[in-house]
């Protein structure tokens, strides 16, 4: 891959001119492409919102969605997350990008909203660390949720543990303002990153969401149930929620489900889908 190539470009150096030359160029080349499709696909609209619901554990209920970025490219199909949006953080296009993504996001809630008469429905969405730290952030949020009459309660904004590290003060004010005026915030990917366990005593967030590395070990692996239990009764401790992420077995459920997990997210229980599509889930009000 670009990265790859790029590393290796690195770490090789000078002394092998023309691995270094070769590999470079198309990495380059590969990610001047993705950079330019990335910044045509938002005029372009070639990006998408899915929605993946997140259930309680204990009643079943769906208690949020999370919206999940896809994007339609015109030559290459489907372009996965993980592969655009390193590229958008790097390029500085993940400003817009996640504006929209934001705005998008808000904008279903109100449609479901005048739809279903049912105003608790939660909308998750995932944050990047230069959107949180950007001038305006606050008042982008605040003016999302007066435009769209979204009580705050019903949006939830997920970081990831690396991402919270990265200026830790500088996010810690900016998450108390936005936990002030009642928006939900977790942390995405728990127990992935570097964490410092200190830290979460001073983040003012609402919820762990525990990585699906772990999840998916409980089956097999006695340490990662023990890391599963051991993050659920840590949470709790500190009067946070759990959210479980990529449940996938009845077994991993009923694990997950003994220990108080509080939410449940995975393929068990739905995909990510099309906001048509999740309208005519069962468990959508
Ligand atoms: P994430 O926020 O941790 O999202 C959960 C990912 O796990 C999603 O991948 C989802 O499709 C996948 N998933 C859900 N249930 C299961 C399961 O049971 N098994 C497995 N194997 N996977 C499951 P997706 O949609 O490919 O997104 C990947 C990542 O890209 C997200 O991870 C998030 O970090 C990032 N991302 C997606 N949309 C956005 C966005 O709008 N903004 C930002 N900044 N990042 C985004
Ligand atoms: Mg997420
Ligand atoms: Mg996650
Ligand atoms: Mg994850």
């Amino acid at each position: 891959s670009a990265d790859t190539a790029m590393y290796h470009a690195k770490a090789v150096g000078r002394n092998n001119l023309q691995f270094y030359t070769l590999g470079l160029e198309q990495a380059l080349l590969e990610r001047v492409q993705l950079v330019a499709d990335l910044r045509h696909a938002l005029v372009a609209e070639q990006f998408v919102l899915h929605y993946q619901p997140q259930f309680d554990a204990a009643t079943g209920r769906l208690d949020a969605v999370e919206a999940l970025l896809r994007w339609r490219h015109p030559a290459q199909g489907w372009v996965a997350p993980g592969r655009f949006i390193p590229v958008a953080e790097q390029s500085g296009l993940i400003g817009d990008i996640g504006a929209w993504v934001l705005g998008q996001a808000c904008r279903q809630w109100r449609q479901w909203y005048e739809q279903t008469g049912r105003p608790d429905l939660r909308v998750a969405v995932n944050l990047s660390a230069a959107q949180l730290a950007s001038d305006g952030f606050i008042e982008q949020v605040d003016h999302l949720l007066r435009w769209h009459g979204m009580p705050p309660e019903c949006l939830e904004l997920e970081i990831t543990e690396s991402m919270l590290m990265e200026d830790v003060e500088q996010n810690v004010e900016r998450l108390g303002a936005l936990r002030e005026r009642g928006v939900k915030l977790a942390i995405d990917d728990f127990g992935t990153g570097y964490s410092s366990l200190s830290y979460l005593r001073v983040l003012p967030i609402d919820a762990l969401k525990l990585d699906r590395s772990f999840v998916h070990g409980v089956e097999t692996d006695a340490g990662n149930a023990a890391i599963c239990k051991s993050i659920i009764a840590l949470a709790h401790n500190l009067g946070l929620h759990v959210v479980a992420e990529g449940v996938e077995t009845e077994a991993q459920r009923a694990f997950l489900l003994s220990q108080g997990c509080d939410r449940l997210q995975g393929y068990l229980l739905a995909r990510p889908m099309p906001p048509a599509e999740l309208r005519q889930h069962a468990a959508f009000p």
